[in-house]
């Protein structure tokens, strides 16, 4: 078996909202096929991968680096030891070489959807689905049926009022979803509060509701912030801070009592290590977002699962950003905490596949083979077309 051709692209998935910090009006993706020679049900194995949304596309570091490095492999090298499938973690080191450590920026955000499409690819040549995958051979057989999953959204769209917010908010509940996200910081906290009491006048229990304010805060308004939502109760209080002030982190989470959530800015493993030693962050209570497609793929949040356990961490605290089916699968297959979801923005590469529904709160991963990107119709089509396969 050997990788015929890598192909990236890149797709738009501007939309007119924003949150506290960015607009996504320019908003773009890579998008990755490793095409292989191996044929699986008559077809040729394709694997497809794309990173998170919140970071632009990164064709230049996939053109210019890594796709060159692996083409440039000696094929049987970069297989498991049957020679039989790709073997994920010598691609990943192949890619890599030649990286220094640290400086985890663009760099963690290209290899997020280059090895997205490598795990696709490992998985249908397997012929399981990647969550099956994942289950016997890092977690014993373990898998979990059901998935907790949110929506992120409750952006600022321009002239946004707070009945279009509580209409959104409906949606969610009707949808089947328990737990909704709502951002705040993109106006003064009276004005956010009336949203986030509008919110509560739908969802009902503040149980229901997650806050998030994409690292806007400094540390007098993030406190301001926190004293003003604690009687709410909500869900979790999400990035209040700068990613990585963990000294902002740690003074918050001496004066506020509930669940805070944070990470999805962290890309890498030393990073999240960090997060843990010096941001204050209480294992019983708080949430790490490291998201996979963001942060040097699956390959690296395998290491990432082992060492925040090392640190006596439960991987049920991991709850990735990014609402994409590569999450989906790992938390199903590896039995992390759940996942983000992303059901009415950046389409179509948000959500999971079409015909699984949601029910009370949770979803259930597919049943074909790889991360089942051919079950989402619309996405599959963009793809297939972007990247001429
Ligand atoms: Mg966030």
């Amino acid at each position: 078996m050997k990788i015929l051709e890598i192909r990236e692209n890149t797709a738009s998935i501007r939309s007119p909202i924003r949150n506290a910090v960015i607009d996504f009006s320019q908003m773009t993706i890579s998008v990755v096929a490793l095409i292989t020679d191996a044929v699986r049900d008559g077809r040729p194995v394709i694997g497809y991968g794309f990173h998170s949304n919140g970071r632009y596309a990164q064709g230049g570091i996939l053109r210019e680096r890594f796709i060159p490095r692996l083409m440039a492999a000696d094929a049987d090298g970069l297989l498991d030891e049957h020679g039989e499938n790709l073997d994920p973690f010598r691609i990943w080191d192949c890619f890599m070489r030649n990286e220094k450590p640290g400086g985890h920026g663009d760099r963690a955000v290209a290899a997020g959807a280059l090895d997205m499409a490598v795990w696709d690819a490992a998985a249908k040549t397997a012929g399981l689905p990647l969550w099956k995958l994942l289950s016997e051979r890092y977690n014993g057989g373990r898998f979990d049926e059901r998935v907790a999953i949110y929506p992120g959204g409750g952006y600022y769209y321009p002239g946004k009022e707070v009945a279009q917010l509580q209409a959104e908010m409906r949606g969610y509940d009707e949808a089947g979803y328990r737990v909704a996200k709502m951002k705040i910081g993109g106006a003064d906290l009276d004005t956010d509060l009336r949203r986030i009491e509008g919110a509560l006048q739908v969802l009902g229990d503040g149980a229901r509701l997650a806050v998030d304010a994409n690292g806007r805060f400094d540390l007098p308004t993030a406190a301001a912030y926190a004293r003003a939502i604690e009687p709410y109760g909500l869900f979790w209080y999400e990035e209040p801070g700068d990613p990585l002030d963990y000294a902002l982190q740690a003074e918050l989470g001496a004066i506020y009592p509930r669940s805070m959530a944070t990470g999805e800015n962290l890309f890498s493993t030393p990073d999240v290590v960090n997060l843990i030693r010096f941001g204050g962050m209480r294992p019983e209570l708080d949430w790490i977002q490291a998201d996979p497609a963001l942060s040097y793929g699956l390959t690296e949040y395998l290491r990432l699962i082992e060492t925040i356990e090392s640190l006596g961490w439960s991987r049920r605290r991991l709850m990735p950003h990014g609402g994409h089916q590569l999450s989906l699968n790992i938390a199903a297959g590896l039995q992390i905490g759940g996942t983000e979801s992303y059901p009415a923005v950046f389409q179509p590469y948000g959500g999971f596949a079409d015909d699984i529904p949601i029910e009370n709160g949770t979803t259930r991963a597919h049943d074909t083979p790889g991360i089942g990107v051919e079950l989402k119709a619309e996405m599959f089509s963009e793809l297939r077309r972007l990247l001429e396969t």
